[in-house]
Protein backbone atom coordinates (compact mmCIF):
# COMPACT_ATOMS: atom_id res chain seq x y z
CA UNK A 1 0.00 0.00 0.00
CA UNK A 2 0.89 3.25 -0.57
CA UNK A 3 1.98 5.90 2.16
CA UNK A 4 -0.67 8.30 2.72
CA UNK A 5 1.01 11.30 4.65
CA UNK A 6 0.04 14.44 4.76
CA UNK A 7 1.29 17.92 5.88
CA UNK A 8 -1.09 20.10 7.65
CA UNK A 9 -0.25 23.29 9.42
CA UNK A 10 -2.00 24.40 12.49
CA UNK A 11 -3.31 23.28 15.87
CA UNK A 12 -3.93 19.62 16.37
CA UNK A 13 -6.30 19.93 18.66
CA UNK A 14 -8.63 20.66 16.21
CA UNK A 15 -8.70 17.94 13.50
CA UNK A 16 -11.56 15.61 13.24
CA UNK A 17 -9.26 12.49 12.96
CA UNK A 18 -9.92 9.37 14.77
CA UNK A 19 -6.69 9.52 16.93
CA UNK A 20 -4.40 12.76 18.25
CA UNK A 21 -0.80 11.86 18.94
CA UNK A 22 0.24 13.95 22.29
CA UNK A 23 3.87 14.51 22.58
CA UNK A 24 3.55 14.09 26.96
CA UNK A 25 6.47 14.03 29.48
CA UNK A 26 6.62 10.52 31.54
CA UNK A 27 5.05 11.70 34.09
CA UNK A 28 1.25 11.29 31.19
CA UNK A 29 -0.08 14.63 34.14
CA UNK A 30 0.37 17.17 31.43
CA UNK A 31 3.06 19.72 30.81
CA UNK A 32 3.71 22.50 28.32
CA UNK A 33 3.02 22.81 24.91
CA UNK A 34 1.14 20.73 22.42
CA UNK A 35 0.67 18.44 25.28
CA UNK A 36 -0.87 21.78 27.54
CA UNK A 37 -3.13 22.91 24.68
CA UNK A 38 -4.51 18.88 24.13
CA UNK A 39 -5.52 19.04 27.79
CA UNK A 40 -7.05 22.63 27.93
CA UNK A 41 -9.17 21.65 24.90
CA UNK A 42 -10.06 18.06 26.10
CA UNK A 43 -10.98 19.31 29.40
CA UNK A 44 -10.37 17.67 32.83
CA UNK A 45 -11.85 13.68 31.93
CA UNK A 46 -8.33 13.85 29.98
CA UNK A 47 -6.56 14.10 33.03
CA UNK A 48 -8.35 11.67 34.75
CA UNK A 49 -7.72 9.09 32.28
CA UNK A 50 -4.06 9.63 32.13
CA UNK A 51 -4.19 9.06 36.68
CA UNK A 52 -5.55 6.40 35.78
CA UNK A 53 -2.97 5.03 33.12
CA UNK A 54 -0.30 5.96 35.50
CA UNK A 55 -1.86 4.45 38.44
CA UNK A 56 -1.82 1.28 36.22
CA UNK A 57 0.93 1.38 34.51
CA UNK A 58 3.61 3.90 36.20
CA UNK A 59 5.55 6.70 34.31
CA UNK A 60 5.77 6.14 30.21
CA UNK A 61 9.14 5.23 29.43
CA UNK A 62 10.76 7.52 26.55
CA UNK A 63 9.30 5.50 23.04
CA UNK A 64 6.61 4.28 24.75
CA UNK A 65 2.97 4.83 24.24
CA UNK A 66 -0.38 4.56 25.77
CA UNK A 67 -4.20 5.41 24.94
CA UNK A 68 -6.74 7.32 26.26
CA UNK A 69 -10.23 8.36 25.92
CA UNK A 70 -10.37 12.46 24.11
CA UNK A 71 -12.67 13.88 26.41
CA UNK A 72 -13.75 17.04 24.25
CA UNK A 73 -11.04 16.86 21.29
CA UNK A 74 -13.49 15.71 18.34
CA UNK A 75 -10.68 13.43 17.88
CA UNK A 76 -12.06 9.74 19.65
CA UNK A 77 -9.08 9.46 21.22
CA UNK A 78 -5.24 10.36 22.31
CA UNK A 79 -2.04 8.45 22.26
CA UNK A 80 0.44 9.93 24.37
CA UNK A 81 4.10 9.32 23.56
CA UNK A 82 7.02 9.95 24.97
CA UNK A 83 10.02 11.54 22.80
CA UNK A 84 13.80 11.52 24.08
CA UNK A 85 14.86 14.92 25.44
CA UNK A 86 18.34 15.65 23.02
CA UNK A 87 21.44 15.52 24.74
CA UNK A 88 23.90 16.31 21.78
CA UNK A 89 22.62 13.11 19.87
CA UNK A 90 24.64 10.24 21.36
CA UNK A 91 22.12 8.81 23.57
CA UNK A 92 19.46 6.95 21.55
CA UNK A 93 17.37 9.76 20.73
CA UNK A 94 17.00 9.08 17.06
CA UNK A 95 16.44 5.41 18.27
CA UNK A 96 13.56 6.33 21.08
CA UNK A 97 11.97 9.12 18.43
CA UNK A 98 11.14 6.17 15.81
CA UNK A 99 10.01 4.19 18.94
CA UNK A 100 7.71 6.58 19.67
CA UNK A 101 6.13 7.30 16.17
CA UNK A 102 6.17 3.21 15.49
CA UNK A 103 4.22 2.29 19.36
CA UNK A 104 2.43 5.06 18.59
CA UNK A 105 0.91 3.83 15.02
CA UNK A 106 0.62 0.17 16.56
CA UNK A 107 -1.17 1.54 19.29
CA UNK A 108 -3.38 3.18 16.75
CA UNK A 109 -3.70 -0.16 14.65
CA UNK A 110 -4.30 -2.46 17.63
CA UNK A 111 -7.52 -0.34 18.46
CA UNK A 112 -8.72 -0.36 14.54
CA UNK A 113 -8.04 3.37 13.83
CA UNK A 114 -7.43 4.26 10.33
CA UNK A 115 -6.71 8.39 10.37
CA UNK A 116 -3.78 9.54 13.25
CA UNK A 117 -2.43 13.26 13.27
CA UNK A 118 0.97 13.64 14.81
CA UNK A 119 2.77 16.76 15.93
CA UNK A 120 6.51 16.85 15.62
CA UNK A 121 7.57 15.19 18.45
CA UNK A 122 10.38 16.36 20.99
CA UNK A 123 11.19 19.65 18.84
CA UNK A 124 9.74 21.82 21.47
CA UNK A 125 11.22 21.79 25.11
CA UNK A 126 13.03 18.77 24.12
CA UNK A 127 15.03 20.45 21.89
CA UNK A 128 15.62 17.36 18.86
CA UNK A 129 16.84 19.67 16.20
CA UNK A 130 13.79 20.37 13.28
CA UNK A 131 15.50 18.86 10.10
CA UNK A 132 16.62 15.94 11.71
CA UNK A 133 13.32 15.20 13.86
CA UNK A 134 11.50 15.72 10.50
CA UNK A 135 13.37 12.98 8.70
CA UNK A 136 12.91 10.86 11.07
CA UNK A 137 9.06 11.09 11.17
CA UNK A 138 8.55 11.32 7.72
CA UNK A 139 11.33 7.94 7.20
CA UNK A 140 9.46 5.89 10.08
CA UNK A 141 5.84 6.50 9.10
CA UNK A 142 6.14 5.92 5.58
CA UNK A 143 8.04 2.78 6.40
CA UNK A 144 5.24 1.63 9.05
CA UNK A 145 2.45 2.69 6.18
CA UNK A 146 4.04 0.60 3.28
CA UNK A 147 4.26 -2.73 5.49
CA UNK A 148 0.95 -2.48 7.46
CA UNK A 149 -2.76 -1.84 6.29
CA UNK A 150 -3.47 0.66 9.28
CA UNK A 151 -3.54 3.14 9.86
CA UNK A 152 -4.67 4.58 6.20
CA UNK A 153 -3.90 7.98 6.64
CA UNK A 154 -1.48 9.91 8.74
CA UNK A 155 -1.52 13.89 9.33
CA UNK A 156 1.82 15.04 10.13
CA UNK A 157 0.97 18.36 12.18
CA UNK A 158 3.18 21.44 11.93
CA UNK A 159 2.45 24.45 14.51
CA UNK A 160 4.42 26.69 11.98
CA UNK A 161 4.91 27.19 8.43
CA UNK A 162 8.87 26.70 8.41
CA UNK A 163 8.31 23.17 9.89
CA UNK A 164 5.23 22.76 7.60
CA UNK A 165 7.85 23.32 4.62
CA UNK A 166 10.40 21.85 5.78
CA UNK A 167 8.60 18.26 6.16
CA UNK A 168 6.65 19.17 2.64
CA UNK A 169 10.31 19.09 1.33
CA UNK A 170 11.42 15.80 3.00
CA UNK A 171 8.00 14.23 1.67
CA UNK A 172 8.12 15.48 -1.97
CA UNK A 173 12.08 14.17 -1.81
CA UNK A 174 11.01 10.60 -0.50
CA UNK A 175 7.85 10.20 -2.98
CA UNK A 176 10.40 11.21 -5.78
CA UNK A 177 12.82 8.35 -4.45
CA UNK A 178 10.13 5.65 -4.58
P1 LIG B 1 8.37 18.16 23.30
O1 LIG B 1 8.42 18.24 24.81
O2 LIG B 1 8.17 16.72 22.81
O3 LIG B 1 9.49 18.86 22.64
P2 LIG B 1 6.53 20.37 22.75
O4 LIG B 1 5.08 20.40 23.05
O5 LIG B 1 7.40 21.31 23.52
O6 LIG B 1 6.99 18.84 22.93
O7 LIG B 1 6.76 20.64 21.21
C1 LIG B 1 6.53 19.70 20.20
C2 LIG B 1 6.09 20.40 18.94
O8 LIG B 1 4.69 20.69 19.02
C3 LIG B 1 6.79 21.73 18.66
O9 LIG B 1 7.24 21.72 17.31
C4 LIG B 1 5.68 22.77 18.86
O10 LIG B 1 5.84 23.88 17.99
C5 LIG B 1 4.45 21.98 18.49
N1 LIG B 1 3.17 22.45 19.02
C6 LIG B 1 2.91 23.21 20.12
N2 LIG B 1 1.58 23.39 20.27
C7 LIG B 1 0.98 22.72 19.24
C8 LIG B 1 -0.38 22.53 18.82
N3 LIG B 1 -1.40 23.05 19.50
N4 LIG B 1 -0.61 21.78 17.71
C9 LIG B 1 0.41 21.23 17.01
N5 LIG B 1 1.70 21.37 17.34
C10 LIG B 1 1.99 22.11 18.45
Amino acid sequence: MKPQIEIVTGDITTLPVDVIVNAANPSLLGGGGVDGAIHRAAGPALLEACKVVRQQQGECAPGHAVITLAGNLPAKAVIHTVGPVWQGGDHQEARILEEAYRNSLALAAANNYRTIAFPAISTGVYGFPRAAAAEIAIRTISDYLTRRPLPERVYCVCYDEENARLYQRLLTQQGNDT
